[in-house]
């Protein structure tokens, strides 16, 4: 377990007066506490005196002020989807869940935008949304079961950030319980005000540690009236890189997805899920999955297969399939989709979450490989993930030949020269995923000495006693 400093018990009149706080309903106990205390990977088994759950921002400030009052930590908890450990408590802080807060509390197709309570899943934020004749966009694997509250918490991003931004493009207001339990009623859907610091960028991204999420105003877009979605068999990075250049400048920015695959990445698609099958009958070295969209009707068709001749002819392209159905759109969709659940049967794995700008991605690629290659020969390289943000999820799987304890002795060498690749293109060790307890120390290591120190200084300035998700980030 990564932090797991305990101190004394808590003092049972805090534990007593946050379950006077919140009501029977409120607690929760005996094995229904085991799914908030284990997350998907099994990394970091969790450890708590209490789960609780309000059901209002009231109850979530008091119980707030009553930690405050009695120095008791809190980790905050949303749909448990994180995957580098920030929601998991380890045994000095009660785990707050935000389930029971799940309203749609207003949404305003006139304004383009909705508030939400922050227990509110992304799926139901998104039907919300479409019900009104709206889009929110932001979409992401876990959508059935992360909350707005994580996906803000954690700045999520996913398959749509090309077009529409990742969650902090997407948050016009924030209702912030502060570590004090004081309520922040951040609120506005203003899309300009300038008036000092803009607050919600702090808790944006923050992982808990600076106050919990309780309500978000939301931006709204259109609702797209055309995709056409392809898959796009690539010689290289390189032609990847060009063929997404050309991609936007044809269609007048309609790209809303460009998602990368190398054949080693398919190939265990292909191996490892049934009745999954590639597209192009040819094996190409690299393959895309482009979606474009459009709020008017009958226009993407033409451009998509124009440009598509062009990127041929110019060599930036060696084979695409236009889906002709939502349902063949969808298969395309589903080769990407289940990339993790095909790398789980191949042994042990070293997971990456890295971006670089979009142009240096192929040179990256080529010096991380070669890189790995020295420390840990034999290893296999899993490349996929968002290219048209510059995020890509490199993945090195244990060389089959090898045990899995001698994979283990070269985690960190694996993880120096693939961090030491990403410096060289001023990218970032954490593009999505954040930092909780799995990047922790690497951010202190990799970021400026200036940037910790900020960071440690707003941290103080909110939280000067420490109790948001202590041990995470920081
Ligand atoms: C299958 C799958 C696919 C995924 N795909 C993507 C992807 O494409 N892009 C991406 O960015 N992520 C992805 N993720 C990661 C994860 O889903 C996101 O990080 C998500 O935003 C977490 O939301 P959550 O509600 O589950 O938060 P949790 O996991 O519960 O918490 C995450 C962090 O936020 C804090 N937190 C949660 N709620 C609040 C709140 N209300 N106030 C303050 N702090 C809070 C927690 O303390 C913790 O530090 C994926 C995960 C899975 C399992």
């Amino acid at each position: 377990m990564a932090d797991s400093a305990h101190s004394a018990p808590p003092p049972s009149a805090a534990l007593d007066a946050i379950r006077a706080a919140v009501g029977e309903k409120g607690v929760i106990e005996g094995s229904d506490r085991a799914p908030f205390l284990h997350e998907l990977r099994g990394r970091w088994p969790g450890e708590t005196a209490m789960v609780v759950a309000p059901a209002s921002v009231e109850e979530v400030a008091r119980v707030v002020s009553i930690c405050a009052a009695h120095g008791l930590a809190i980790t905050p908890q949303g749909g448990n989807t994180g995957l580098v450990g920030g929601q998991i408590p380890f045994g000095r802080e009660i785990l707050l869940s935000l389930k029971r807060l799940n309203k749609v509390r207003d949404v305003s197709p006139l304004d383009y935008s909705m508030i939400v309570d922050a227990g509110v899943t992304l799926a139901a934020a998104q039907d919300a949304a479409r019900e009104a004749g709206r889009l929110f966009p932001l979409s992401i694997g876990s959508e059935g079961s992360c909350q707005i509250g994580g996906v803000i918490s954690t700045n999520a991003g996913g398959v749509n950030v090309l077009r529409y931004g990742n969650m902090r493009d997407l948050v016009l207001g924030l209702e912030v319980v502060l570590p004090n339990g004081e309520i922040w009623n951040g609120l506005k859907r203003l899309r300009k005000d300038n008036t000092g610091y803009d607050l919600k960028h702090l808790f944006i991204g923050g992982e808990g540690t600076l106050g919990i999420v309780t309500g978000a105003a939301l931006k709204l877009y259109p609702r797209p009236r055309e995709k056409t979605t392809i898959f796009a068999g690539l010689k290289s990075p390189d032609a990847a890189v060009a063929l997404l250049s050309r991609a936007q400048t044809a269609s007048g920015g309609a790209v809303t997805s460009f998602e990368l695959m190398s054949r080693a990445t398919l190939a265990l698609v292909y191996k490892n899920i049934p009745d999954s099958r590639d597209p192009l009958g040819e094996k190409h070295p690299w393959c895309a999955l482009i979606e474009f969209s459009s709020g008017r009707e009958g226009v993407l068709r033409e451009v998509v297969e124009s440009l598509l001749a062009d990127a041929l002819e110019a060599g930036e392209l060696d084979d695409a399939v236009i889906a002709e159905s939502e349902a063949q759109a969808a298969s395309f969709w589903r080769l990407r989709h289940t990339i993790p659940a095909a790398m789980f049967p191949e042994g042990g794995q070293g997971k990456f979450d890295v971006s670089a700008p979009v142009a240096s991605v192929p040179a990256f690629l080529r010096d991380a490989d070669a890189a790995v290659e020295l420390v840990c020969p034999g290893a296999r390289i899993i490349a996929f993930g968002h290219m048209g943000d510059g995020n890509i999820h490199y993945d090195v799987l244990q060389p089959p030949t090898m045990t899995k304890e001698t994979f283990q002795g070269v985690q960190d060498d694996i993880e120096r020269v693939v961090y030491d690749a990403i410096d060289r293109y001023q990218g970032s060790i954490s593009a999505e995923h954040g930092v909780g307890v799995a990047r922790r120390d690497d951010i202190a290591r990799r970021k400026q000495p200036a940037e910790i120190a900020m960071m440690r200084a707003v941290k103080r300035a909110l939280d000067p006693k420490g109790l948001m998700n202590p041990g995470k980030m920081l």
